[in-house]
């Protein structure tokens, strides 16, 4: 069974709270979420393996630790992903960036692919799967699904907020990849919206509805 990583450190839950909070508008609930983004890059990569590359400071030479491989990969479901994605950009400028668009079809709540484009050689790259709301776990299933079939091999899922049926869905279909959250909240409503969670992801971040 995949790992669930709960990363509860003070700041991501003080900045996840304001989030919740109805009142706060787009703007700062997009500033939020990149900020918590880049704290979150920092525990998805922790085990990221090291080399070593030789270069010369100015007092002399030595073997400083680089990352290994080729650059890794963050891949955004679309839309509200791209939120958690400019947090981790800013950690991590190099990386290559994919695109998985799904829709949840409003009756079903099934996960419906309307676009998919991945970085080459993805099989080769540790890969970021990026979706703040881990609510049915249909989206991010049918997102791993689709992003296997191209090849992955290495791959973490990352949300903000987690309900406990999308994780049970999640680690059945998907059991070797890990699942990183900064909550795990109390169950979904029967509009499949996380509860007490913080709404639409995507419409309280670009300020749609
Ligand atoms: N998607 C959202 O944006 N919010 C939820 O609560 C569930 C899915």
């Amino acid at each position: 069974m995949a790992a669930v990583t709960v990363v509860d450190h003070p700041l991501i839950q003080h900045k996840l709270s304001l989030m919740r909070d109805v009142r706060t508008g787009s703007g700062e609930f997009r500033r939020l979420l990149a900020e918590i983004g880049a704290l979150l890059a920092f525990e998805v990569t922790r085990d990221l393996p090291l080399t070593t590359r030789r270069i010369d400071t100015p007092l002399t030479a030595m073997d400083a630790p680089v990352l290994a491989g080729k650059k890794l990969c963050l891949i955004s479901i679309l839309r509200a992903g791209n939120g958690l994605l400019d947090g981790f950009l800013h950690v991590i400028p190099g990386a290559r960036v994919g695109h998985v668009g799904l829709y949840r079809d409003p009756v079903t709540l099934a996960a419906i692919e309307y676009y998919c484009r991945l970085p080459p050689a993805i099989g080769e790259r540790p890969a970021i799967v990026l979706d703040p709301m881990l609510a049915t776990g249909h989206s991010a299933i049918a997102a791993l699904d689709r992003i296997k079939q191209r090849g992955a091999r290495s791959l973490r899922f990352v949300s903000l907020l987690a309900a406990p049926e999308g994780i049970a869905s999640l680690q059945q279909a998907h059991a070797d990849v890990p699942i990183y959250t900064t909550s795990i909240d109390s169950h979904l409503n029967d509009h499949g919206y996380i509860v007490p969670g913080l709404g639409d992801a995507g419409d309280r971040l670009f300020g749609t509805q």
